[in-house]
């Protein structure tokens, strides 16, 4: 079973960029041992290996936001990011160097890697088509997928070419900050799992709009905080100024009120046809909400900690005192409010 989907997000400073973002989580079965399954250490654990095409600039990036998510939430464990560029013999070359590391690891043998029928090329000659066709037509998308790996004891990621880093396009390096956050985030989720067992862990992680919600929150609020900070460097290499959290948030309840009124529910638990964009947009509020009422930290420190041993939806309940039904028509109240009163949720840093 392959879960796939399709977001568009607004970059709200520049009305006609959108960036598509693609997660897919191939099924995987595995025979690790159960202990610290992605073997986390206190340890900045990850690893970016870029096409040959791909600029120093863009590995840059990479590394200090993976490295910025690192010390902002810790170690995940074991992980792989594989960036594409635009170059067709560049992505094979790297897709090569890909299986090599495989066989290398003793993960796989190198005829079952390149042969993996379940994941051609492991997505990367498309990764390396979606950046071409941005930069060939001239509009801006990316794609990037946490592709599961804990067979292996990894988290494996993939992206195309990051188009801010890469100063392509009029697009802000800021966005592609919170896009590497984001995945990041999906790895330290994963990272509180120990079982190998695919369909459980999808379970332990929960419904849509809690998965990707997080993400855009913890992502969204820890860049912000990393600017300002100067934890993380701002890009400015777009035309338009980089808007603040209050705005990119106000653009994604704009989306959510358009999408609410053809959508059966604010939160969906499932992946799947243009209501998916819910679980990001208002799922992303809906974790704000959360913290905002348990503390920024409840997710690290309070529910994932917790959701092995308990199960998603009894963790949910003692973590936040109410089940998510409960939750989820209090959040619906919460999204009548006007706007003026919504962002007063916000964190300020
Ligand atoms: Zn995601």
């Amino acid at each position: 079973m392959k879960s796939k989907v399709l977001i568009l997000f607004l970059v709200i400073a520049c009305g006609v960029a959108f960036a598509l973002v693609r997660i897919s989580t191939p099924p995987r079965t595995s025979i690790l041992s159960t202990t610290n399954l992605f073997g986390v250490t206190q340890e900045n654990q990850t690893e970016v290996f870029v096409a040959s095409d791909v600029s120093q600039a863009v590995e840059q990036g990479m590394k200090e936001t993976l490295a910025a998510a690192v010390k902002s939430w810790g170690s995940s464990g074991h992980l792989e990011f594989w960036v594409l560029g635009t170059d067709r013999a560049a992505a094979i070359e790297l897709t090569a160097k890909f299986c090599a590391r495989r066989v290398a690891r003793g993960d796989m043998t190198e005829r079952a890697c390149l042969e993996d029928s379940e994941n051609k090329d492991h997505g990367f000659l498309m990764y390396q088509a979606v950046g071409a066709e941005a930069l060939s037509s001239g509009q801006p998308q990316m794609d990037a997928a946490n592709n599961g790996g804990a067979e292996w004891g990894i988290h494996t990621l993939a992206s195309s070419l990051p188009l801010g880093f890469s100063g392509s396009l009029g697009i802000a390096g800021e966005g592609d900050q919170i896009t590497i956050l984001h995945e990041y985030w999906h790895s330290v989720q994963r990272s509180f799992l120990q079982t190998q067992d695919q369909s459980r862990s999808q379970e332990l992680m929960g419904p849509t709009w809690f998965v990707e919600g997080s993400a855009v929150a913890m992502a969204e609020i820890t860049a912000t905080k990393l600017w300002a900070s100067g934890g993380l460097p701002k890009w400015n290499n777009s035309p338009q100024p980089w808007p603040t959290l209050e705005e990119r948030m106000t653009n994604k309840m704009k989306i959510v009120q358009q999408l609410r009124k053809k959508c059966p529910s604010l939160l969906p638990k499932s992946y799947g046809g243009e209501c998916t964009q819910l679980a990001y947009e208002s799922g992303g509020w809906a974790i704000l909400y959360l913290m905002h009422k348990f503390g920024e930290d409840v997710l690290r420190k309070t529910f994932h900690p917790n959701v092995e041993r308990l199960g998603w939806e009894e963790c949910f309940r003692k973590t936040f005192g109410q089940s998510s039904a409960e939750f989820s028509l209090e959040f619906e109240k919460f999204m009548d409010l006007p706007l003026s009163q919504q962002i007063k949720i916000l964190p300020k840093y």
